[in-house]
């Protein structure tokens, strides 16, 4: 509700109780007419926020929302099954009547009823929209209009386009039943665009929004397909959009504030491929420019980039996953990929918020003679460099019950497995063993060395082996390459039989041996993961 705020203004300002509100103000009609009545014990304003937050279907629908006739409405007139439409939206309002100030009495005047007027009358300052978000059932379906021939045609047209009722996917090789379908409504300041995507296990991390130059991009990953939203945007809209994902009814939501707040007739123009539901592999990588925000010095040759992300871009990068970067040098388009890493291997070290938008923090070695590795080297702080959508074949499923993982990496082949030794330690329960082979050059190239002896030192499942090709005389650790006997030494299970992964990233080459090794040494297909582009 509003009215704490007002009060708060009243205070700020020492203005006479008696002047607030306002006389003939909306509020102070409604004042004298509005009855409160007492509540329950368990229905204050909190309680109903908490419900709303508790994931609870209140609409009865699983998260659809539908178009509404009136004579469905008219249905919906009864204290045990009450739907009210505002503003052309049409909430189920049952689950609120026992935390309704004014009582059920006031609720029911509207019960399947238009109920703009009389909301108006007694409390148009209250923010139904965010109050009453969980009850929205949908809207109100339009009813037929007679148009002049030829602009029926133009109706049509839009309609199909992108008046929202859901046009069928362009279904590339799959059943149609699995394809999502979207629709959007409005509010006075706000547009939402609905997709279904009928998956139960939705998560944000599949979702990728980007919003530039009027062009609204939102690419929904469903197992190797994707589904793409591309659409010029009729009006303008406030680059802080929100994306909420209701992981179990498989409905993302994005929210856009409206910079002038009148009512849109259209969402907008569909782009290339605008729903479209294709093989993930078969989608173009989109890339988006980041600023570069710091770079700092992990060891003589290898930096931590630091890049901003848009702030209406959402993504969040999956464990395990890569992302490419662009550049144009000596006028040539190159394409690289690089494994975002957290800012730390403390799993208690909370992400800096980087001047409130995204961070992506890339661990990168720099090859004095390497075409792309020197040109992003020269980067200024400030300076701005393309990143594409996360990629990659690696599944957390991989590890949810694993009782031991494995680690062997090979240089900047650590870096995959920095976000997953921060998600196993953090999330994975089952897991007893997490063991990292390390091989590098010298000492010097060991990279947060520092980082993963605190982390030994942190917690007693993780222990660490650094293997070096070409040590100095006073290393006393273990020397040498790959082999099968190195590995059989160090990867030893924390007991028979224990469900293991074993992760391999490094050099070509290297990751090929692994292999062999390990399979040498019984480990079966499924138990190895090599992370390649
Ligand atoms: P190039 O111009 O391709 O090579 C020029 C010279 O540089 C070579 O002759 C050699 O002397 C040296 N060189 C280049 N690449 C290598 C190499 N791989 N091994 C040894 N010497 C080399 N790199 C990172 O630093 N951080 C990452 O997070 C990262 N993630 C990756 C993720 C994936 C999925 C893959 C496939 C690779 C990843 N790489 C990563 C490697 C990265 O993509 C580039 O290959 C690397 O930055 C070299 O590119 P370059 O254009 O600078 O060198
Ligand atoms: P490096 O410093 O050249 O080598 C690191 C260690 O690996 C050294 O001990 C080295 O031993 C050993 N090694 C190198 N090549 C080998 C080979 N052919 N056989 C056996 N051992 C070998 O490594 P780097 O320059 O950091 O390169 C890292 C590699 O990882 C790059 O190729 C990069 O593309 C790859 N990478 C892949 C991903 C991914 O997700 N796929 C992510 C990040 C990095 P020697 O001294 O004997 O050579």
């Amino acid at each position: 509700m509003r009215r704490p705020e007002a009060a708060g203004g009243r205070r700020m300002l020492n203005v006479p109780a008696s002047a607030f509100p306002a006389p003939g103000s909306q509020q102070r009609a409604a004042r004298g007419r509005r009855t409160k009545v007492p509540l329950k014990p368990g229905r204050s304003l909190m309680d109903w926020i908490r419900l709303t937050k508790s994931g609870k279907d209140l609409t009865g629908l699983k998260g659809r929302l539908i178009e509404v006739t009136e004579e469905e409405l008219a249905k919906h007139n009864k204290t045990d099954d009450c739907w009210i439409c505002i503003r052309g939206l049409v909430y189920n309002v049952t689950p609120y009547m026992e935390y309704h100030p004014g009582g059920e009495d006031e609720l029911m005047k509207a019960a399947g009823a238009d109920g703009t007027d009389l909301f108006d009358q007694v409390h148009r300052w209250v923010n139904y929209e965010s109050m009453l978000k969980e009850c929205l059932v949908g809207r109100m379906a339009l009813k037929p209009i007679v148009l002049p021939k030829e602009s029926t045609s133009a109706l049509s047209e839009e309609k199909k386009c992108l008046n929202g009722m859901l046009p069928e996917s362009k279904i590339l090789g799959t059943s149609k039943t699995l394809a999502p379908s979207y629709d959007w409504f409005q509010t006075d300041c706000s547009v939402t665009v609905v997709v279904y995507t009928k998956q139960k296990d939705m998560n944000s991390e599949l979702v990728i929004l980007d919003y530039e130059d009027s062009r609204l991009r939102g690419e929904i990953i469903i197992s190797d397909y994707s589904y793409l939203l591309n659409i010029e945007l009729s009006n303008a809209v406030q680059e802080d959009i929100a994306v909420h994902v209701a992981e179990k009814v498989g409905k993302v939501e994005i929210v856009l504030k409206k910079k002038d707040n009148i009512p849109w007739k259209k969402l907008g123009q569909p782009l290339e491929s605008h729903n479209s539901f294709i093989k993930h592999t078969d989608r173009g990588l989109y890339y988006r420019k980041c600023k570069l925000i710091s770079k700092t010095e992990v060891t003589h040759d290898t930096k931590l980039f630091c890049l901003l992300l848009p702030q209406s871009t959402h993504f969040q990068i999956p464990v395990g996953q890569h992302v490419y970067l662009k550049q144009i040098v000596t006028g040539k388009e190159i394409v690289k990929p690089y494994t975002p890493v957290s800012c730390s291997l403390q799993t208690h070290f909370k992400e800096p918020s980087c001047h409130d938008g995204t961070c992506l923090f890339l661990m990168i070695k720099i090859y004095p003679s390497g075409l792309f590795s020197s040109e992003l080297d020269h980067l200024q702080i400030g300076d701005y460099i393309y990143v594409s959508n996360p990629e990659g074949n690696f599944q957390k499923s991989q590890v949810q019950t694993l009782e031991d993982l494995f680690l062997l990496a090979a240089g900047t082949g650590f870096t995959p497995m920095v976000k997953l030794l921060n998600y196993v330690l953090t999330d994975v329960n089952s897991l007893r063993t997490v063991k990292l082979m390390f091989f590098n050059k010298t000492e010097d190239d060991i990279l947060w060395r520092d980082q993963l002896e605190q982390l030994i030192l942190q917690d007693k499942r993780f222990e660490a082996q650094f293997i070096l090709s070409e040590p100095s005389k006073e290393w006393n650790g273990k020397r040498g390459k790959i082999s099968s006997s190195l590995l059989s030494e160090f990867f030893k299970r924390s007991k028979q039989d224990s469900k293991v992964l074993i992760c391999i990233c490094g050099p070509a080459p290297f990751t090929e041996q692994g292999e062999r090794f390990l399979k040498d040494l019984g480990y079966c297909k499924e138990e190895i993961h090599s992370f390649t582009a």
